[in-house]
C-alpha cells in the first residue's frame, strides 16, 4: 500500500546528510565538550560550528544562541526567564489565545504566581495585529510573546510590525518560531525580535534539541541550573550529536528555503483547490495568503476529524486533527475555537502538512482517497441527513 506522510508539523523525517554529520559524535567523538583534554576539543568545536550555523540562519550573533532540549524548553525558558528577571519592572505579559501549549501553559503557571497575562483574541484567520499588541501594552508589561506562525492553521503573524511596536514601547518581544524557521525568511535584527524559539525536529533535524535566541543586552536567567555549560544559560552536558544535527538541518533548510517554499506552496495550493472542488461543504482554516507554504487545514462539515484520520490511516495517509498534543483528548482545538469556529465545525478539522519531500503523486493519492472517505462518513452521519 502507498504510504503518504502529511504530518510534518508534528515532526519531520531526519535528513540523511544530517544523520551522517551526527554519527561521529555518538561514537569516536564522544568526549565531553567541557573537558580540557583532547577528547573534549572536537565536540566543543562542533558545538561552536552549530552555534554559528543557527545564528547565521536568523541573522543573529553566535553568543546570542543557547541550545535547549527543544522548542518546549526554549519557550519555557524565555517566558519564565523574563518573568523572573524583570519582575521588579512589572508583572504583565501579553500573548495570544492561539499559542502552542508550551507558551500558554507557562503563562497560566505564571498567573498562579501573581503575574497577569493578556491573551489577545485572533481574527477569523487566527491572526493578531500590531495594533492589538500596542493597545494591550501597559506600564507594567515586561514581555510580549506572539508566535511567528501557527502550528495548526499555518497563519503567519505580522511579526515585523509587532517587533517595531515592542521596540518602540521598550518591551521585550519573544516569538515561538518553531513552525516558521526554515520555511519563511527570518531576520531577528530587521524584525526587532528580542527572543526566538526553534526546534530541530520540525526541520528534518533530530528530536530533543532546539535553541533559544536572546538578543545581546537582554538577561534571561537559566531554567535548568547546574554546571556552567552554555555560558551559564543552560546547565547540563550538551546533547552534542543533537546540536550538530540542528546546525546541519537548519543550514540545509535555509539554503533550500526559496526553492522548497515554492515547490511546497504549489502542492499546497493544488491540495487546497482539489479539496475545495471535490468535497462539498468544506471550509479552509487559516489565512488564505499569509500562510506557511506547507500547511493545509480544513473543516469538513458533519463529520468528526478523528474518524477521517482513522480512515486515512487505513489508506496509508498520515494526517492530523488539531495538534498531535491535543489529539487523544476530545476537546476541540483551542486555536480553531479562538478563531470563532463552533465546536461541531472545529471537531471536523483535518490538518495536512507537507514537506519538501512531498510529491505530486502524494497529493494525487490524497485527492483520490479523501473524497470517498468523506462521502462514506457523511452517509453514516445523522448530522448530514438533517
Ligand atoms: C512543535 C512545536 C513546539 C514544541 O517543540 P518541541 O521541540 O517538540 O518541544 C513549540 N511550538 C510550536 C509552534 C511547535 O510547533
Amino acid at each position: 500500500m502507498k504510504r503518504v506522510y502529511l504530518d510534518n508539523a508534528a515532526t519531520t523525517r531526519l535528513n540523511s546528510e544530517v544523520l551522517a554529520e551526527m554519527m561521529p559524535y555518538f561514537t569516536d567523538n564522544y568526549g565531553n565538550p567541557s573537558s580540557p583534554h583532547s577528547f573534549g576539543q572536537q565536540p566543543k568545536s562542533a558545538i561552536d560550528n552549530a552555534r554559528r550555523r543557527v545564528a547565521a540562519a536568523l541573522n543573529a550573533e553566535p553568543v546570542e544562541i543557547t541550545f535547549t532540549s527543544g522548542g518546549t524548553e526554549a519557550d519555557n525558558a524565555a517566558v519564565r526567564g523574563v518573568a523572573e528577571r524583570y519582575a521588579s519592572k512589572g508583572r504583565h505579559i501579553v500573548t495570544t489565545a492561539v499559542e502552542h501549549h508550551a507558551v500558554l501553559h507557562t503563562c497560566e503557571l505564571l498567573e498562579k504566581h501573581g503575574y497577569s497575562v493578556t491573551y489577545l483574541p485572533v481574527d477569523e484567520y487566527g491572526m493578531v495585529s500590531a495594533q492589538q499588541v500596542r493597545d494591550a501594552i501597559r506600564d507594567d508589561t515586561i514581555l510580549v510573546t506572539v508566535m511567528f506562525a501557527n502550528n495548526e492553521v499555518g497563519t503567519i503573524n505580522p511579526i515585523s510590525e509587532i517587533g517595531a511596536v515592542c521596540r518602540e514601547k521598550g518591551v521585550i518581544f519573544h516569538t515561538d518560531a518553531v513552525q516558521a524557521v526554515g520555511h519563511v525568511p527570518i531576520d531577528v535584527k530587521a524584525m526587532n525580535i528580542d527572543m526566538l524559539s526553534l526546534s530541530a525536529h520540525k526541520l528534518h533535524g533530530p528530536k530533543g534539541v532546539g535553541a533559544l535566541y536572546v538578543r545581546k543586552g537582554i538577561v534571561c536567567p537559566a531554567l535548568i541550573v547546574g554546571g556552567a555549560q552554555e555560558r551559564n544559560r543552560r546547565a547540563g552536558t550538551e546533547n552534542v550529536p543533537g546540536i550538530v544535527g540542528l546546525g546541519k538541518a537548519i543550514e540545509c533548510a535555509c539554503s533550500e528555503m526559496d526553492a522548497n517554499a515554492k515547490k511546497m506552496s504549489a502542492l499546497r495550493d493544488r491540495l487546497i483547490s482539489g479539496i475545495t472542488g471535490l468535497i462539498p461543504e468544506v471550509k479552509l482554516n487559516g489565512h488564505p495568503v499569509e500562510r506557511l507554504p506547507n500547511n493545509v487545514n480544513f473543516s469538513i462539515k458533519y463529520i468528526e476529524g478523528e474518524s477521517i484520520l482513522l480512515m486515512l490511516d487505513l489508506n496509508g495517509i498520515a494526517a492530523s486533527s488539531g495538534s498531535a498534543c491535543t489529539s487523544g483528548s476530545l476537546d476541540p482545538s483551542h486555536v480553531l475555537l479562538a478563531m470563532g469556529l463552533s465546536h461541531e465545525i472545529a471537531h471536523g478539522s483535518l490538518r495536512l502538512t507537507l514537506s519538501d519531500e512531498t510529491t505530486d503523486e502524494d497529493i494525487d493519492y490524497v485527492l483520490e482517497v479523501l473524497p470517498h472517505i468523506v462521502e462514506r462518513l457523511r452517509t453514516m452521519s445523522p448530522l448530514y441527513h438533517n
